[in-house]
């Protein structure tokens, strides 16, 4: 039985289905819905400073009621299968919604238990994450009760948002230890994936100094594929050439999991038929390539750029704009070029700011300020700049 019916359907209260449901409101289209089951909208870039003792967890988190757009239908209730055939999603309870048009945009699934033991380690002696609300202060936690011994931070390979974060903590607790007088008794260890530790090479030519100049072991081509809590160590194994395969020892560590799409997203009727699942639309104008009445965006998105918050601020626009092509008969000619950004914070005080789009071709916003070195001024937008413009434009469709 059918519970309701709207014009746009969007599936995810997150970053991606908030600003474009303000969008559409101010675009004049009234009826449009929000399936979200979570009371909390979290802020997710600060996490990493919060693991960094840098922002308190709290700022990053507000009711999801205050960031609902003004008349958005808020559907309190989590999305479990969708029917493109016939319209229809349906939730965990069993009510069925019937749209128009459907925005898909739940997020990206944490696969913690990808990585055997870690799931059982989350959290204590040593291990956190800041991939999560509840323990990026534990990282922090860890950081700060550190004085010597062996720290490693892992990154997982395949997709997964913000591909900085993992290495951004790094550079904030050698940055913590270098000050503590203690960098010298840590053995800093980063295990990364992929063969350079960023895609662009001016940009890893000037983080490659960056990790020389805290002393850290860089492993590229490697991923830590096994956390023995018990034992304190981790089991390192190459992905490709020139990889490592160890075991080495911990007294912190942290990790960032697999990901891929929500499970419910990868056995249904939208998805890529890989293994990450992710919802199959056109790369430039984020409709569905099978059914044309649906649109996706964000994490959950296939498009093949760098999955952060700031790739959602150039897609919402698209996603609006060729919705109200789409439903009046026009052609679609909004396009998304792949901009991302990836702020990685390379000390207390300062960051770089890579921003770049499809062709991986850089594109600063700020002119004057070379895009592949860290600046001060960067960090500032990113502990404050950012965290308002989400909030006050980005959220209200200003931005
Ligand atoms: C540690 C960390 C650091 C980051 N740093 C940066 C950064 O510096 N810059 C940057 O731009 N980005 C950064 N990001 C990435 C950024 O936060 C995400 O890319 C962005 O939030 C993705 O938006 P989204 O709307 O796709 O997903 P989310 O914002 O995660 O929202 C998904 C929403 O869908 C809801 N949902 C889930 N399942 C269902 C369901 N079945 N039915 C209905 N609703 C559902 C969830 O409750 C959630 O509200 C960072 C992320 C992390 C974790």
């Amino acid at each position: 039985m059918i519970t309701n019916k709207h014009k746009v359907l969007i599936i995810g209260g997150g970053t991606a289905g908030i600003t474009v449901a303000a969008r559409l409101l101010r675009k004049g289209y009234s009826d449009v819905a929000i399936i979200e089951p979570s009371e909390t909208h979290y802020y997710q870039p600060l996490w990493t400073l919060v693991g960094g003792g840098q922002a308190k967890a709290s700022i990053t988190a507000r009711s999801e009621a205050s960031v609902m757009p003004k008349g958005a239908t808020w559907i309190k209730n989590a999305a479990s299968s969708v029917d493109p055939e016939n319209r229809a999603v349906t939730c965990a309870d069993g009510a069925v919604y019937e749209y128009d048009v459907l925005v898909v945009c739940p997020g990206i699934q944490l696969d913690w238990s990808h990585t055997e033991g870690l799931t059982e380690a989350l959290g204590r002696n040593g291990v956190s994450s800041n991939y999560r609300f509840d323990l990026a202060p534990r990282t922090w936690d860890f950081i700060r009760n550190t004085r010597s011994g062996t720290a490693v931070f892992m990154m997982p390979s395949g997709p997964i948002k913000c591909a900085g974060a993992p290495q951004k903590i790094a550079y904030l607790a050698s940055d913590y230890w270098r000050k503590q007088g203690v960098l010298k008794d840590i053995d800093v260890h980063l295990v990364v994936p992929t063969p350079r530790i960023f895609g662009i090479p001016a940009i890893a030519d000037n983080l490659d100094k960056v990790i020389a100049d805290y002393g850290i072991n860089l492993h590229t081509n490697s991923e830590v594929t096994t956390v023995d809590a018990e034992a304190h160590k981790v089991a390192v194994s190459s992905v490709a050439e020139g990889g490592t395969d160890t075991t080495l020892p911990y007294d912190v560590l942290h990790a960032a999991p697999r990901q891929s799409a929500p499970d419910w997203i990868k056995s249904s009727p939208l998805a890529t038929g890989d293994a990450n699942g992710y919802v199959d639309v056109d790369k430039h104008t984020l409709q569905h390539v099978r059914y044309p009445n649906v649109f996706a965006l964000g994490d959950a998105g296939s498009t093949p750029n760098s999955k952060t918050g700031a790739a959602i601020r150039k897609q919402a626009p698209v996603v609006v704009e060729n919705i109200d092509a789409f439903l009046t008969g026009r052609p679609l000619q909004a396009e998304y070029d792949g901009y991302s950004s990836c702020p990685i914070v390379t000390s207390s005080h300062a960051m770089l700011l890579a921003e770049f789009d499809y062709s991986l071709k850089m594109t600063p916003s700020l002119p004057g300020l070379d895009p592949a070195k860290p600046h001060r001024a960067y960090w500032y937008l990113k502990k404050y700049g950012l965290p308002f413009m989400y909030w006050n434009l980005m959220l209200k469709g200003l931005a």
